[in-house]
């Protein structure tokens, strides 16, 4: 598969060069390899795309009704209303039918394949597709993850790796050590979780980073105090991050962000995956609060790009979700109505309040206190029919449903929907990205903002990688094998 791989990235470099050099001068052909500067070609120099996973339209619409200030006579714009350009089909390769899960989607994001569900970086041959973060890499620019998820789950995944399967989360961890793009690693700055798939008994990749020079952190603190222009495995948690509601960074995502960027900013230009990773998971628990919290950390995220790309108007940025999640309704049950203003209080999670529900000493003052707002009687007869429940799971399908009762929040399913989502983009580039296409052409566009040829590589201060044998790694003697 790798081998495949650098077939494609060669053809692509080699392709690109030509087209570089009509005039077959050799001032014009240096000029055209090692640019002085993006303005030149009409080209961002940066590219940021942002994949918020679950994001389907009723989840913005919600998140303006959510921030709107009541004593407003207007629903207030938030910054997707000021960032909309276009609208994206999400659906997979044929043999998935309509409806996508995140890997397909993702593949299709970074690709401009379509695939089955559940193929990493992959056709629906099975094999390696390149994509547009691999080709910013072998172009010479630096590239980056920033995620709320585990590093290695579906979407960045497709973003770094081939695997005919998401569900291969060492493999996929491996791969982002053992792929190389012109000897060097896929990502300068991957962020986000995942030590549990880092660290294993058998192999400890997270081991194999630092030797080959990269700065390991696994605290958001530690984080702030490396250096810029590092390359940076930044892991927070054994597999996705917690919900923003529990986490103590309310913005970790801009945070995680903001921090990337400040390691791969260079004269190259660098491409960077964002992802609002739990949008998702929050609608397949059908949680209307958790979903709200991370469309925030969202909010924060662009609110910081906006300001960024304000600085660097050689910067572009792409939002899109990958497909719909839990069929999310702004208003349910018949009523005309939707009243986020019971969502805004919370002290955790419902997942947290449901597993802490039964130690307290009185359930119903606990709940009160950490959904902030005073239980009516049916709902106080309800939390304390819920404490006295075993299953965790029951106790927080019961606060949910306290919570969609209240603001009249409606889902149709625990899994994904196949409507089509939103697009969003600023910055250097962003006309490129106005109207109704398909979630491959959003790569495709990506493909056709990148250089069109090879930038100068700092080699110096990146790891070939060749330090550590990976392939040869000796069982009997070598620790990071074992
Ligand atoms: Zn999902």
């Amino acid at each position: 598969m790798r081998q495949n791989m650098l077939a494609v990235t060669a053809a692509t470099l080699f392709l690109t060069a030509c087209n570089a050099t009509p005039g077959g001068d050799s001032n014009a052909m240096s000029t055209a390899l090692f640019p002085t500067t993006s303005q030149q070609s009409g080209k961002p120099k940066n590219i940021i795309m942002i994949v918020s996973d679950g994001m389907g339209p009723a989840y913005t619409t919600a998140y303006r009704n959510f921030r709107d200030d009541p004593a407003t006579p207007q629903v207030d714009p938030v910054i997707f209303d000021r960032i909309f350009v276009g609208n994206a089909s999400t659906y997979p390769a044929k043999e998935s039918g309509f409806v996508t899960d995140s890997a397909a989607s993702a593949t299709a994001l970074a690709s401009g394949v379509k695939s089955y569900n559940g193929a990493i970086g992959v056709d629906v041959n099975k094999q390696p597709v390149e994509s547009v973060l691999q080709r910013a890499k072998a172009l010479g620019m630096k590239t980056g993850i920033a995620v709320t998820s585990q590093i290695v789950h579906a979407t960045p995944a497709s973003y770094m790796a081939h695997n005919e399967s998401r569900k291969n989360y060492n493999e996929i961890a491996d791969s982002f050590y053992d792929d190389k793009i012109n000897g060097q690693f896929t990502a300068n700055v991957m962020l986000g979780g995942g030590t549990q798939y880092f660290e294993r008994k058998e192999r400890d990749v997270t081991a194999q980073f630092i030797d080959a020079g990269y700065a390991y952190v696994d605290t958001y603190n530690k984080l702030a105090t490396l250096p810029a222009g590092e390359n940076v495995l930044g892991l927070f948690a054994p597999v996705g991050l917690p919900w923003v509601l529990d986490d103590k960074r309310k913005n970790r995502l801009a945070y995680l962000t903001e921090h990337a960027i400040k390691h791969l900013e260079n004269d190259n230009g660098f491409f960077l995956l964002v992802e609002a990773s739990q949008v998702d998971w929050a609608g397949h628990a059908n949680d209307i609060a958790a979903a709200m919290a991370e469309m925030h950390d969202l909010n924060l995220t662009l609110e910081y790009l906006y300001q960024y790309v304000q600085k660097h108007p050689d910067t572009l940025v792409v939002l899109t979700a990958d497909h719909s999640t839990g069929g999310l309704t702004v208003g349910a049950r018949g009523e005309y109505a939707w009243a986020p203003e019971w969502l805004k209080k919370l002290s955790a999670s419902p997942a947290v309040i449901a597993s802490e529900l039964p130690q307290a000493d009185d359930p119903v003052a606990f709940a009160s206190q950490q959904l902030g707002f005073e239980l009516n009687d049916e709902e106080a007869q309800q939390v304390a029919s819920l404490a006295r429940l075993k299953s965790t799971r029951a106790i927080e399908s019961g606060i949910k449903s306290i919570l969609d009762i209240r603001s009249n929040t409606g889902w149709t399913t625990g899994g994904h929907t196949g409507v089509d989502v939103e697009v969003f983009a600023f910055g250097k580039g962003h006309n490129a990205f106005y109207g109704q296409y398909d979630n491959t052409d959003i790569a495709k566009k990506i493909f056709a903002l990148l250089p069109d040829s090879v930038k100068q590589v700092e080699t110096e201060s990146e790891p070939t990688g060749e330090s550590v044998p990976t392939d040869t790694c000796d069982f009997e003697k070598d620790w990071r094998c074992q």
